[in-house]
């Protein structure tokens, strides 16, 4: 099994995450973007030539808890990583990800949007 699909069966939601560690600064990270709602940090692990990850301060465990409430602030992590995206040159396209859970490939629970660019994207996704 590839290491990232047992690394979403594995995980569970629920407690502390390394992104809380990383919002509250305990951690490095390439920060790109940061405002009053979100931070924008490059992936650690990067898929694509920039990937980078959108995550909101509030600690959302998963799309799934996400509260109707919420949306404008979903909205949000979508508009930001459209500028950090622009900021970073992806003019020719990129792909939002967002992973729900274990079938959807989910490893932090605390939820984020993937950005990825920088090289043609394939259809379906694995
Ligand atoms: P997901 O599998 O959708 O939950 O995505 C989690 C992402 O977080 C993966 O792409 C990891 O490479 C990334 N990640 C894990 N730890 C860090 C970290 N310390 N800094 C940046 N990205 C991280």
């Amino acid at each position: 099994m590839a290491d990232e699909i047992s690394k979403a069966q594995s995980a569970r939601p629920g407690g502390e995450t390394i992104f809380g560690k990383i919002i509250r600064k305990e951690i490095p990270a390439k920060i790109i973007y940061e405002d009053e709602e979100c931070v924008a940090f490059h992936d650690i692990s990067p898929q694509a030539p920039t990937h980078f990850l959108v995550v909101p301060k509030k600690p959302i465990a998963q799309l799934s808890d996400a509260d109707p409430s919420d949306k404008a602030l979903l909205g949000h992590l979508i508009i930001v990583g459209r500028k950090c995206a622009t900021d970073l040159g992806l003019s020719r396209g990129y792909r939002l990800v967002l992973n729900e859970g274990p079938d959807g490939g989910q490893s932090v629970y605390h939820i984020h949007l993937h950005v990825l660019g920088g090289r043609q994207m394939g259809w379906p996704p694995g």
